[in-house]
């Protein structure tokens, strides 16, 4: 056997006894009572939490990291896309894998095992992020899952060659078509064109969608009915959401009804979203963060995600996303235990299933990918961001981290 990870708190049923799971050819072979035999590596979790690594379903490693290149901001408005755009050209493959490594590392650190990037393709940057991306997945399948949606940031319609470098980069294999609608002239013939695309390669969507101030033109409308007419329920992902804050709670539970019963899951994106939103005052600003709690609450397949780190559209980042759904709960004002947890599924279970993992989780047959969470329940794991200690992939060990001691003089 691989491993024996005794004495965990398994994070789908933490009012259960402590349970030890044994871990063979890289899969789950059995979850029980005193489990015995020989294994590579006995582990003992001592009560802590244990989950399967966490999931993060909407990171841009491409442009991770350049912060420091981007012109400091004129004034309360930012455009991130205008910031960023000038630079794309000088992007070589070389410097971004050197960035995406070093954003992919602290995901691993903090125990992320799979993940979609979104990766932007366009005239300027060419197919150079996505080389770099692939074959940075290759390199790292050992520790995790990588898995890339090219998307048009700067325009599609607007920006002639884009959408034939999105065509080579399906063609070579690219398994997810984003797109960001807000940067288009013409943002409604782009969500047309890249519904069209997903159905031609039959991959799936997963959109930038509704960020603004005005709650009153959002295209998820016009997602919801193309879903439908091109037949992609289970099948599509809207990101961001922002104007939902700005609509009342019933209003947002109606729309997040339909959108369960379309088949659309919403990724969350905190950090971006409150850096962001809410620029146009200059007092009583906005939160600009969609309730995840809500929308999961009345059906809506919903997971928490890192977005941007270290650049124009969010300067800051560690890539935790035990922090990011602490972040979440504080914006949210939410701290009920139930709600917490809820959150905490938006890290691991849920965010598998908006991913369309079919292989993921704490059972028998699934691949061993583990976390060992220094706390007793995922509740506790997000009130007081509680860091990994041990993770593994395919029952294979990739993470050890020690907990800080106090040197006590006294
Ligand atoms: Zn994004």
């Amino acid at each position: 056997m691989d491993l024996i990870l005794k004495n965990a708190r398994l994070a789908d049923r933490p009012g259960e006894e402590l349970l030890d799971i044994a871990v063979d050819h890289g899969r789950i072979a059995a979850i029980g009572r005193d489990l015995a035999g020989e294994a590579r590596e006995q582990y003992d979790a001592g009560g802590r939490l244990v989950c399967g690594g966490l999931v993060e379903t909407h990171i841009h490693l491409d442009k991770s990291r350049i912060a420091g290149r981007c012109p400091p901001p004129e004034g309360r408005r930012v455009n991130p896309v205008t910031m960023t755009a000038p630079l794309k050209k000088d992007f070589t493959v070389e410097d971004v894998r050197q960035r995406a490594e070093a954003t992919l590392r602290e995901c691993l650190v903090n125990g992320t095992t799979r993940m979609r990037t979104q990766l932007e393709i366009d005239p300027a940057v060419e197919l150079r992020s996505f080389e770099a991306v692939r074959s940075l997945a290759r390199d790292y399948s050992w520790a995790i899952d990588l898995e890339i949606c090219v998307f048009p940031q700067d325009g599609m319609t607007n920006y002639p060659g884009t959408e034939e470098l999105l065509v080579a980069a399906l063609k070579q294999g690219a398994p997810v078509l984003g797109a960001a609608p807000r940067y288009d002239s013409d943002p409604a013939a782009q969500i047309e064109r890249v519904f069209a695309l997903a159905r031609e390669f039959d991959v799936d969507l997963d959109l930038h969608l509704d960020v603004g101030d005005d709650p009153k033109q959002m295209h998820i409308y016009q997602v919801l009915d193309l879903t439908e007419r091109y037949n992609r329920g289970g099948r599509v992902v809207a990101g961001h959401m922002a104007k939902l804050s700005l609509l009342p709670p019933a209003e947002v539970a109606a729309l997040a009804r339909r959108l369960a019963d379309a088949g659309i899951a919403v990724t969350v994106l905190p950090a971006t979203d409150l850096y962001l939103m809410g620029r146009e005052r200059d007092h009583g600003v906005v939160r600009g963060v969609a309730d995840a709690n809500l929308l999961a609450a009345n059906g809506v397949t919903c997971s928490l995600s890192s977005n941007n780190v270290l650049n124009a559209a969010t300067p800051f980042g560690d890539c935790n996303l035990v922090r990011m759904a602490n972040l979440h709960a504080n914006v949210v004002q939410i701290a009920s235990p139930e709600e917490l947890r809820a959150l905490f599924g938006m890290l691991t279970d849920r965010s598998a299933r908006l991913l369309n993992l079919k292989d993921y989780g704490l059972a028998v047959g699934n691949p061993a990918d583990l976390v060992v969470i220094d706390a007793e329940t995922p509740e506790q794991a997000i009130a007081e961001i509680r860091p990994p200690l041990a993770v593994w992939k395919r029952g294979r060990r990739t993470v050890v981290r020690h907990l800080p001691e106090l040197l006590d003089t006294a």
